[in-house]
């Protein structure tokens, strides 16, 4: 399941793509998702609004994030709570927004397979 998170794939065929780029990890350019499957034809957008509650698992995963550096830093940093951390935790979740936004829908969708 993850493996397929992370290809892009249709969660209903396992074959078509949800997004139309080739590069879904790092890249900041608008989104280009496809409205449904080329393979199986699934709808991956059910209504207008649909990837609205996509922003909650944007969030999750950015705090997931935010605590994975901080873990990591805690190895680098001499006190367990450093302020220079800050900065590291803001810049991850800056340049992994894309990706978050990104895999954010495709968990949305997945989420909501069986609805
Ligand atoms: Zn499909």
């Amino acid at each position: 399941m993850i493996h397929k998170i992370l290809n892009n794939k249709c969660p209903h065929c396992d074959k078509g793509h949800i997004y139309r780029e080739k590069n879904i990890y790092f890249n900041f350019r608008k989104p280009k998702m496809n409205k449904s499957c080329s393979h199986c034809g699934y709808a991956f957008e059910k209504e207008p609004g649909f990837f609205f509650g996509a922003m909650y698992v944007s969030y999750a995963l950015g705090i997931a994030e935010a605590v994975a550096v901080f873990i990591i830093g805690t190895f680098f940093f001499e006190n367990t709570f450093d302020l220079r951390i800050l900065p590291w935790i803001a810049i991850t979740i800056l340049l992994l927004s894309s990706f978050n936004m990104r895999m954010a829908r495709i968990i949305w969708i997945y989420l909501l397979k069986g609805v």
